[in-house]
């Protein structure tokens, strides 16, 4: 009767409920942890005086130089970034 016709359609709906959720939370996330994960992978390298694009040692670089591998120009080093204040 009622529970034949209306059983598949609540396990569908169910598995469609899961999905859904599935897509909403982790798809979200998922773009989250890859935005946070390439950040963090050019705060390291531009910590370590690396290219922010390809990992090129810069670090015989000058500021506005660019990478030599492919052409990014060289951003300013972290510890003149972190001696902002000082006035020459
Ligand atoms: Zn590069």
């Amino acid at each position: 009767m009622g529970i034949h016709f209306g059983f598949m359609p609540s396990v569908l709906l169910s598995i469609a409920f899961v999905l859904v959720m599935v897509a909403v939370i982790f798809v979200p996330a998922w773009i989250f942890v890859q935005r946070w994960r390439k950040t963090n992978t050019r705060y390291q390298r531009w910590k370590t005086n690396h290219c922010i694009t390809c990992n090129y040692d810069l670090r015989a670089h000058k500021p506005g130089d660019k990478c030599p591998e492919c052409g990014t120009p060289v951003p300013e080093p972290h510890g003149i970034m972190l001696g902002k204040g000082d006035r020459p």
